[in-house]
């Protein structure tokens, strides 16, 4: 499960993607090419075998004017990668469908909470259920208890759970329960690590190996984030020696347990229980940023699968089955400093909203069907696999991580561990080699520092589809 090498080394054979296709083209002319295109899930090519985009660049252009970027969060701009986004306007399984009309075999998934595909029927019929009963009451209802209860079922650090409306809100109120019981004011946040847009989390690390950053965003005053100490991830050296400097002073050391911002970075053997201990010799609160990896890597999340419990866990994205959600939990004793039971304020006109707990909820229904997991890794690995035969082939050298079914593909021999060694990848060619694929029907996230997420909607033939499509990408980036 943990982070493999792949070095590609072997000569490009004709791709096998290019000979059937070719052999296609042999048989018919050009007014059935789209059905032919389309056996093969590509769809609406001109003639120079692009795929047309006029509607998604018209639209894009109209964003601009009433959008800052055309977008409402920055990284569907694909700045990282060049091009113009397309708009999405409809989902089902693993397909997504452009308003041109091209589909695509979907690997973002929502940027995760889309563990079950799109449109699930499951998830559907809950939503309407609860849509038709009224979608927002700002009181108590049964439905928030059910999915609290299910967190708190699954997930080993959780006795008690607050939801709120997204993973930034759950970080940001973590780290404020986290003072409030500690009564200290110093946070530690790993470098590379991705928590949301709060202020007191948008930090660069400075020059040393544990240092107070600067801000990473303007509009964050310094004396924001002037209580935030940055350590390299996965190095337990640095980690010590921010507890021997400040232990007494640290309220909170907050982490994801896979970094999944940085692309997919596992922890290295032995930190997380490192940084369990560290915590407890000093007091202070262990939080676990799970709000990708909650479900995502099992039902108890990367928690349960590493044996490591926090004090405190933040939850979002599957939670709540793609709709607007979030939450954090922990041991009672410190959930019960929030407001109502005690000091520490925090609230949410829409928190625990009922749309969002019935998709929430049946999604989590449907990972506890038997053999789900199994299933994930199985489909995923064999992605993964047929990814490193396909840089093989090109001899294009790509180092990939995988934890179940949140997988990264570097531009580069490896190994990563950090923020540093990730740095070190081919960002231009990863932004080929996306372009490549999304024209080939294979839709990527833009920028080669997220992850891939497969979802359990993905078919074996869609695998191999984008298996194929790679072969092709990989040929392409060495031209
Ligand atoms: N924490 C992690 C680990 C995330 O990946 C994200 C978002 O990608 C967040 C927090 C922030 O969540 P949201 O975008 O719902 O505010």
């Amino acid at each position: 499960m943990r982070g493999r090498l792949y070095h590609a080394t072997r000569e490009l054979p004709a791709t096998k993607y290019a000979f059937v296709f070719k052999k296609q083209l042999g048989l018919v002319d050009s007014r059935n090419l789209n059905v032919i295109a389309l056996s093969f899930g590509l769809m609406a090519k001109d003639q120079n075998g692009m795929r047309s985009t006029e509607k998604s660049q018209a639209a894009f252009a109209a964003s601009q004017a009433v959008l800052p970027g055309g977008v409402n969060s920055p990284v569907r701009a694909f700045g990282a990668v060049g091009g113009t986004p397309r708009l999405l306007e409809s989902g089902n399984g693993a397909i997504v469908k452009d308003v041109d009309g091209n589909t695509y075999i979907d690997y973002v998934g929502s940027w995760g909470p889309l563990i079950l595909g799109h449109a699930d029927e499951r998830v559907a019929a809950a939503a309407s259920k609860a849509l038709r009963k009224g979608w927002s009451f700002g009181a108590p209802t049964e439905i928030e208890m059910h999915l609290a209860q299910q967190i708190v079922a699954d997930v080993p650090s959780i006795e008690q759970v607050r939801f709120v409306n997204s993973g930034t809100e759950a970080t940001m109120s973590a780290i404020r329960l986290a003072r409030g019981f500690t009564g200290r004011e110093l946070i530690v946040k790993a470098e590379g690590c991705y928590h949301g847009h709060v202020d007191a989390l948008l930090v660069n690390a400075g020059s040393g190996l544990a240092t107070f950053g600067t801000p990473s965003s303007a509009g964050v005053p310094a004396a924001v984030i002037a209580a935030t100490l940055v350590v390299p991830f996965n190095d337990v050296e640095a980690a010590r020696r921010v507890f021997q400097t400040h232990g007494p002073q640290i309220a909170a050391f907050l982490v994801e347990p896979i970094a999944g911002n940085m692309g997919c970075v596992p922890p290295t053997e032995g930190y997380l229980t490192t940084l369990r201990q560290l915590c407890d010799q000093c007091g202070t609160l262990l939080i676990f940023d799970e709000v990708m990896t909650g479900y995502r890597v099992g039902l108890g999340g990367a928690q349960k699968l590493y044996d490591v419990v926090p004090d405190l866990t933040c939850l979002g994205k599957i939670i709540g089955g793609g709709m607007p959600v979030g939450a954090y939990g922990g041991r009672r004793e410190i959930m019960a400093q929030l407001s109502p039971v005690g000091p520490v304020y925090q609230a949410g006109t829409l928190s625990g909203n009922p749309l969002a707990m019935a998709a929430g909820l049946a999604t989590l229904e449907a990972l506890h069907e038997k053999g789900v997991y199994t299933q994930l890794e199985v489909i995923s690995s064999h992605l993964a696999e047929g990814l490193a035969a396909a840089a093989r082939q090109a001899n294009v050298s790509i180092y990939q991580t995988r934890v179940g079914s949140m997988a990264g593909l570097f531009f580069q021999s490896g190994p990563v561990k950090d923020y540093a060694s990730v740095a070190k990848s081919d960002t231009k060619t990863y932004a080929k080699f996306f372009h490549a694929m999304l024209n080939q029907g294979i839709y990527l996230a833009p920028s080669q520092f997220e992850c891939m997420f497969v979802s359990l909607a993905h078919t074996q033939e869609q695998i191999d589809q984008t298996i194929t499509a790679a072969e092709q990408a990989f040929a392409e980036v060495v031209t």
